[in-house]
C-alpha cells in the first residue's frame, strides 16, 4: 500500500510542465505567469463516483473526463488552457489505480499542452476535483450574456450520445462502444472556442442538456430561443439505438455531451463555418434567438410550443440509478 506521499511522487514525475510554470508540484503552492495583455480564466468541476460517471468506468477514462469537463468550460469561454490542479479523494492509496487514472488525465493534458501544477490528495469516497486555468486577451471572452434577438443558434458535434450510453448502461443493455466513448471520453471543443472569439455573440458548453444550457443563455442574455427540432444533430449510433421520440428527448435534455452551443448574427455565418473547419468540427444551425423570453420548440410540421428548460436529470432519474448500482 502506498502513502499519500508515494502517490504525490508518482504524480509529480509524470506531470508535464511549461515555461510559464515558475514552480510546479512540490512546494506549498505553485507560481505561474500569465502573459501580458491577458486575463486568467479559472474553472473548477468535481466528479463523484456514481453521480458523474458509472462506478464501472475505467480509471483512465475517469482521468480523461475529469480534465475534459473543465477544459470544456474554458472552451465555452473561448479561453486557451494552460494549467490545472487535481484534488483526488481516494478510498485507498492504490498506486496502480492512480497510474491508470493519470494515463487518461495526462493524455488529454498533453493534447492541449496543459501542465498539472498542484493539487491535494486525501482519503474518502472516490471524488475528483480539477481546476483548469486558461488565458484570455482582455475583453475577448465568450459570455452567456451576449445573445441578441436575430442571432442564429449553433451547436457543435452531435447531441444525446452520452445520455444514450447512460440509458443503455442503466437498462443493463449492451452499451454501444461509440456511445460509451462519448460518455467516458468527451472531446472538449477547445479549438472551436478559440476560433469563435470575435464571432460568437454568446457561448455555453452542453453539460446539463441542450435546453437546460440554452435556458442559461436565454436568461443571461434577456432573450428567448426557438429550436428547430428537425435540425438537431444526431450520430448514426444514436439514430440506430432508439426511436425518434426518445432520440429527440435525449438530444434536447440529455447531458454530458460537452459540445459547444453558441449564437452568432446571420451575417457571420461564413465566419462560423470557417472557424468550425479550422477547428475540425462540424457545427449545425439549430434555431434562433428571439426577443420574446422563454424556450420554444419548432416541430418538423411547423408547429411551435413552449418548453421548460429542465435537463435530463429531472425527467429521468439516471443519477439515482447510478447511486444504487
Ligand atoms: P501541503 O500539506 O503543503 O498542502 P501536500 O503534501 O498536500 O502539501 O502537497 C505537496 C505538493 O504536492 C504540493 O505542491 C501539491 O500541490 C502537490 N500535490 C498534492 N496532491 C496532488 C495531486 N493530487 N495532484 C497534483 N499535485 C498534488
Ligand atoms: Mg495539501
Amino acid at each position: 500500500m502506498d502513502s499519500e506521499f508515494d502517490l504525490i511522487a508518482r504524480i509529480r514525475v509524470r506531470a508535464g510542465t511549461r515555461a510559464d510554470v515558475l514552480l510546479g508540484i512540490g512546494d506549498d503552492a505553485a507560481i505561474l505567469r500569465v502573459p501580458a495583455g491577458h486575463d486568467l480564466v479559472v474553472s473548477t468541476d468535481t466528479l463523484n463516483s456514481g453521480v458523474h460517471f458509472p462506478p464501472d468506468t475505467a480509471p483512465s477514462d475517469i482521468g480523461w473526463k475529469a480534465l475534459a469537463v473543465n477544459l470544456s468550460d474554458l472552451a465555452a469561454m473561448g479561453a486557451e488552457p494552460a494549467w490545472c490542479t487535481l484534488n483526488l479523494t481516494l478510498p485507498t492509496a492504490d498506486g496502480d489505480w492512480l497510474d491508470a487514472f493519470l494515463d487518461g488525465f495526462l493524455e488529454l493534458a498533453a493534447k492541449h499542452r496543459v501542465a498539472l501544477v498542484g493539487g491535494d490528495t486525501t482519503r474518502g469516497p472516490l471524488a475528483i476535483t480539477v481546476t483548469a486555468h486558461g488565458f484570455m486577451p482582455h475583453g475577448a471572452a465568450l459570455l452567456r450574456s451576449g445573445a441578441q434577438a436575430g442571432d442564429d443558434v449553433w451547436v457543435s458535434g452531435t447531441l444525446g450520445d452520452a445520455a444514450a450510453a447512460l440509458r443503455q448502461w442503466r437498462d443493463s443493455q449492451p452499451v454501444h462502444p461509440w456511445l460509451r466513448a462519448r460518455l467516458d471520453r468527451p472531446t472538449p471543443r477547445v479549438e472551436l472556442g478559440l476560433a469563435l472569439r470575435g464571432i460568437a455573440s454568446a457561448c455555453i458548453d452542453v453539460s446539463d442538456g441542450l435546453l437546460a444550457d440554452l435556458g442559461h443563455v436565454a436568461i443571461a442574455s434577456g432573450v428567448g430561443v426557438e429550436v428547430d427540432v428537425a435540425t438537431l444533430p444526431a450520430s448514426p449510433a444514436l439514430t440506430a439505438a432508439c426511436d425518434e421520440a426518445s432520440r429527440v428527448a435525449l438530444q434536447l435534455r440529455g447531458g454530458d455531451d460537452y459540445e459547444l452551443c453558441f449564437t452568432a448574427p446571420p451575417p457571420r455565418t461564413t465566419d462560423v463555418l470557417v472557424a468550425a473547419r479550422h477547428a475540425d468540427v462540424i457545427v449545425k444551425r439549430i434555431g434562433r434567438i428571439e426577443a420574446q423570453p422563454g424556450l420554444r420548440l419548432r416541430e418538423a410540421d411547423g408547429t411551435v410550443h413552449a418548453v421548460a428548460p429542465h435537463g435530463y436529470r429531472h425527467f429521468d432519474p439516471l443519477c439515482d440509478e447510478m447511486d444504487r448500482a
